[in-house]
């Protein structure tokens, strides 16, 4: 039987890849569901390509122009923020891929989770702003939450087999993002064009920038906490600038298993949409001769403070790591938007968890409080720096 998928997200980097390997592998998947926020034009040539019971378009705005194209199709269209939340509840879907970016994917994996439908993960925020509400919920719902993020499923392949094994601890690969080596006074003047040139990954503009801060590593931190119910003890970050280890797994006996393969999110993806099977495919393949030198180094904190500060708020638990993701949602949209520099989104981050009010023990309302306050606190700081 095909197994049904919805993407969240469609026409970004994860979702467009998805659809990669779905088109590569007919007879094992077929979409239920496509979404998407603006583009239009891209969501309805998926569409009538992939042929889904459903499609969403976020901004209303575009409503009329997907309703029309799609017309001649038996498919569903569907605009707005409560379809884009509900539509993940549909009978026919089996597992839904978050792929979506940012906040806006907490509430579609609250329904689809309690909708009782696996998530195959891609959007790491929802793990960051409310890790323990999420994970208890898939607990109570019975769901799994496959990792897509290709750290995460390097770890979650790595663990394959080890079932009553206990993790020592988990290493974490960083490529160092464009700006690996350089110090505060560098990174002071860089601009927004330099910081999207990401050395070896092609992603979306918000992951690039995070990329480039050190942010997505410490996400990816809070992240691997919740998946694999780690402490922050047990997670470590190395630098290996050329991004063919994909993170490694050190077991009580000392033995490190590690996944290692070119860089190419397709993998990850098929592997969380297939678990366990593994699907043959035309990859390129990695070749040792091609990298005689794998190399390893300490990521430097001082300089990129996000990552250390990742670190903290994993310490803290509670809504901390929700204000820090909303702070730096801000941030990096301001920085896209050339309103502040580089140096500045650490400065704004530290500066929301001084200011936003602490809670030990957030409801969700709390989280959806604390990211509405974060926001509007960020903002308005960012009024006052332009
Ligand atoms: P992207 O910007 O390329 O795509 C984002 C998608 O989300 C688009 O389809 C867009 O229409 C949709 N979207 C944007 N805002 C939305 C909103 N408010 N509500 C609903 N949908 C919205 O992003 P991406 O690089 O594909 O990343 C998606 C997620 O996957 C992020 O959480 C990112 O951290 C994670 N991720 C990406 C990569 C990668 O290689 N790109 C790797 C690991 C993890
Ligand atoms: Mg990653």
């Amino acid at each position: 039987m095909k197994k049904n998928i919805a993407i969240l997200g469609s026409t970004g980097s994860i979702g467009t890849q998805a659809l990669e390997v779905m088109g590569a592998n007919p007879e094992i998947f077929s979409v239920s569901v496509l979404t998407a926020q603006e583009n239009a034009d891209l969501l309805i040539e998926q569409a009538a390509k992939f042929l889904p019971k459903a499609v969403v378009i976020g901004n209303e705005k575009h409503f009329d122009k997907v309703k029309s194209a799609l017309s001649t199709f038996n498919i569903h269209v569907y605009s707005g923020i409560e379809a884009l939340v509900s539509v993940v509840e549909s009978d026919d879907i089996d597992t839904v891929l978050t792929a979506m970016v940012g906040y806006a994917g907490l509430l579609p994996t609250i329904h689809a989770i309690k909708a009782g439908k696996d998530i195959a993960l891609a959007n790491k925020e929802t793990l960051v702003v409310a890790g323990e509400l999420i994970t208890g919920l898939a607990r109570q719902y019975g769901v799994n939450i496959y990792p897509v993020d290709s750290e995460h499923s390097a770890i979650f392949q790595c663990l394959v087999g080890e079932e009553g094994n206990r993790i020592e601890k988990i290493i974490l690969t960083a490529s160092g993002g464009p700006f690996r080596g350089k110090d505060r006074a560098y990174l002071a003047h860089v601009t927004r064009e330099q910081a999207l040139k990401h050395p070896n990954w092609s992603m979306g503009a918000k992951i690039t920038i995070d990329s480039a801060t050190l942010m997505n590593k410490g996400l990816e931190v809070i992240e691997a906490k919740w998946l694999f119910d780690l402490e922050a003890s047990q997670i470590d970050v190395i630098v290996h600038p050329q991004s063919i280890v994909h993170s490694l797994v050190q077991f009580e006996d000392g033995s490190i298993k590690a996944q290692m393969g070119l860089p190419d999110m397709k993998l990850p993806i098929q592997y969380a949409l297939r678990y366990p099977a593994r699907l043959k495919s035309a990859f390129p393949r990695f070749n040792f001769t091609d990298y005689p030198s794998l190399t390893f180094e300490k990521p430097d904190l001082d300089t990129f403070r996000n990552l250390a500060i990742a670190y903290e708020v994993l310490e803290k638990g509670g809504n901390a790591a929700c204000i820090v993701n909303a702070a730096n949602e801000i941030a990096v949209e301001a920085f896209l938007q050339g309103k502040i520099g580089f140096l500045d989104i650490s400065d704004l981050i530290v500066e929301s968890l001084a200011k936003i009010s602490y809670i030990s023990t957030p409801t969700y309302s709390d989280y959806v409080q604390t990211n509405e306050a974060t926001r509007r606190f960020a903002s308005e700081l960012i009024q006052v720096k332009v």
